[in-house]
């Protein structure tokens, strides 16, 4: 079953790197794995999938307990508390959605010396809905500045979640409006879009994309 649906998201992310001029490869897979058990996570592995995102720390801290064995690459990509941080800093490699100095400065404070820097975006409430995370675009300038002088993590880009929108064309609007935002930046360590999900992929990858985040096409529904 989950075979079946990463050969076919596999297939599918190809096709969409052929289709919209992406070199072959460009784009990560990202498998989200909220709220599905450990086994699922082993057997997508075993499948040969190693990157992994979680939004929540204790259900997260709890399968990479049971699956201290594997060679996961872990992503956080749910909101993070204050009280969060220094789990997130000590047990993961990527965290997607970083919206705030103050938390930067906490992530950076906390994350062990053993460890490389903490890859982190900054997320972008590209939208505008008054309810979601993120940053203001007019805001990532500036927050750029101050995040890349922090030691312990590493900024690399953005990430964001549009609001639902069913039509290709719309669904590519706010990517290409925040991609733009940030080649504008000139800032050669800002390489990676965390964009798209189960509903918006090919669209994603069409405003370059590099890091897709899927959920339900994988793993089915929550
Ligand atoms: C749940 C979640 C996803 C995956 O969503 P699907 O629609 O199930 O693919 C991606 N990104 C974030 C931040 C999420 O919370």
């Amino acid at each position: 079953m989950i075979y079946k649906s990463l050969k076919c998201l596999r297939e599918q992310i190809r096709q969409a790197e052929i289709a919209y001029d992406r070199k072959p490869g460009d784009v990560l897979l990202l498998a989200v794995s909220k709220a599905k058990p450990a086994e699922e996570i082993a057997s997508a592995y075993q499948w040969g999938q190693r990157h992994f995102g979680e939004n929540y720390c204790q259900e997260a801290l709890k399968k990479q307990q049971e699956l201290g064995a594997f060679d996961i690459t872990w992503h956080f990509i749910g909101p993070i508390q204050s009280n969060k941080t220094r789990a997130i800093a000590a047990h993961f490699d990527w965290a997607h959605s970083v919206d705030s100095l103050k938390i930067a400065r906490r992530l950076s404070e906390q994350r062990p010396c053993e460890l490389p820097p903490l890859n982190i975006c900054l997320q972008i409430n590209i939208s505008g809905e008054q309810s979601k995370s993120g940053i203001n675009l007019d805001e990532l300038p500036h927050l750029c500045k101050l995040v890349a002088e922090l030691p312990n993590i590493r900024l690399r880009g953005v990430m964001a979640i549009p609001a639902p929108e069913t039509a290709f064309e719309e669904q590519r609007q706010p990517y290409k409006e925040l991609y733009q935002a940030v080649a504008k930046l000139g800032d050669p360590n800002l390489d990676t879009f965390s964009f798209g999900m189960s509903g918006d992929l090919n669209a994603a990858i069409a405003e370059k994309a590099t890091i897709v985040r899927i959920g339900t096409a994988l793993f089915g529904a929550r």
